[in-house]
């Protein structure tokens, strides 16, 4: 990535509609010179707390403030390692706070980051909030979830037969701020290309809309749009949890600067070269020497002997060279490299955005019947204005102008839930 290509962003929290508390936190921290760019970067991040009570809310906000703060002001050259000493600071934060007084003994918060700088995308990351690069219709997930649910899957392979989700869905295996030590995951980095959006969000958004309806969205509304409407359609969903999420979109590079070379993206088989081959093709023919040697001495002992030795070595090789070539085609997997040589790490899931019509039809879905229930409870919503909107959603469907389509009904969907009671309390 370039400090020359401009980035837009936007981000969008809510309380939801059964917490008393909103413990999601948020920052966005664009990096301030082109001298701070070669060593930093620009920093987006999510935080969900957790605790009860205002604790949870406390520890988020703590690591909202600690990460951007010991990123920018660390000596650390290192981006990798910027991140990693900012997340750490906010766990010992977050740590010595609870263990200061009884009442917030156990606080602790998710934290995902990302630092968009000239090596690319880097995730810093440590529980089950999440980080995605929306690239045309490819919606990869860059963050590993450090949940029960992710964790199990990851050592099993599958969770079937193992245990009834349904009651642990929430359960995390690692966060900021009960341990005085925490491990923490950092990714990448993953290559940007002018376009690419990404996505941070926490599990109040990413258990009520799909990886593919997220990548819909933000492909096709600008980031403060996209933003709210993903925090509308996890409320219209019953908005069980606070939502919340930070969007950004890479720019186009300025005509001055050139462009990076195109990406390659290997085969998802890597090869694993010539020397290998040879490897395996010269211990092959020497196992058939052997054969030959051993079939032809029958009656020669020590021939015997010498040849069975040096068949069970080779036998041995053969089996420690396929024993290595799967070990090493299982590294390659786990990596993009790009043209100049550079290796990535690869994204953790990978899905495929709704196209624009799947997109269109949803949203209408979703306005007809949210507008529908509004009305029936006589909520003030200008409704002259939204079916306006939606009669030129209707119009834009018909004539295939899908993406026109898809604005009008962010619109008309924002002007409904712009108006959703709360709760007194
Ligand atoms: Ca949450």
């Amino acid at each position: 990535m370039f400090w020359e290509q401009s980035l837009q962003f936007d981000s969008c929290t809510d309380i939801g509609l059964r917490r008393r508390n909103n413990e999601d936190a948020y920052c966005v921290q664009q990096c301030p010179s082109a001298r701070d760019w070669e060593v930093a970067g620009h920093l987006l991040m999510v935080a969900d707390g957790m605790g009860g009570h205002a604790v949870g809310e406390l520890a988020s906000r703590i690591a909202a403030e600690t990460v951007p703060h010991t990123f920018l002001k660390t000596d650390l050259q290192d981006p990798r390692k910027r991140l990693h000493a900012a997340i750490v600071a906010a766990n010992s934060a977050i740590h010595a706070r609870g263990t200061q007084n009884s009442d917030f003994l156990h606080m602790g918060t998710t934290c995902t980051a990302l630092v968009l700088c000239p090596r690319g995308a880097i995730v810093g990351h440590v529980g089950d909030s999440r980080a995605y690069r929306i690239r045309k219709d490819r919606v990869d997930q860059l963050t590993f979830d450090h949940s029960l649910e992710w964790e199990l899957e990851r050592q099993h392979g599958s969770l079937e037969g193992i245990l009834d989700l349904t009651q642990h869905k929430n359960v995390i295996t690692r966060s900021l701020g009960p341990e005085e030590v925490v491990d923490v995951d950092i990714e990448g980095p993953f290559p940007v290309q002018p376009g690419d959006q990404f996505l941070l969000c926490t599990d109040g958004v990413s258990n009520q809309l799909t990886d593919s309806e997220l990548g819909a969205i933000v492909r096709e509304l600008p980031p403060r749009v996209a933003a709210r409407l993903v925090v509308h359609l996890a409320n219209i969903r019953g908005g069980p949890d606070n939502s919340t999420v930070v969007v950004a979109q890479v720019g186009d590079l300025p005509a001055n600067v050139p462009l990076p070379p195109p990406l390659v993206i290997p085969d998802d088989r890597p090869d694993l070269g010539w020397s290998w081959l040879i490897g395996f093709w010269a211990l092959g023919m020497s196992i058939v020497f052997e054969l030959a040697v051993l079939w032809t001495s029958r009656n020669d002992q020590s021939k015997q002997i010498i040849g069975g030795v040096l068949f069970a070595f080779s036998v041995a090789g053969m089996l420690a060279l396929a024993y290595a070539a799967i070990k090493r085609r299982q590294q390659l997997r786990h990596r993009d490299d790009d043209a100049t040589g550079a290796h990535f790490i690869r994204p953790h899931r990978t899905a495929v955005g709704l196209s624009s019509k799947q997109l269109l039809d949803l949203l209408q879905q979703v306005d007809k019947e949210v507008a529908r229930s509004a009305r029936e409870d006589g909520w003030s919503v200008p409704w002259e204005e939204h079916d306006r909107t939606v009669t030129a959603a209707q119009r834009a469907a018909r004539e295939k102008r899908h993406s026109k389509g898809i604005r009008d009904l962010a619109r008309a969907i924002e002007l409904v839930m712009e108006q959703l009671p709360r709760r007194a309390d």
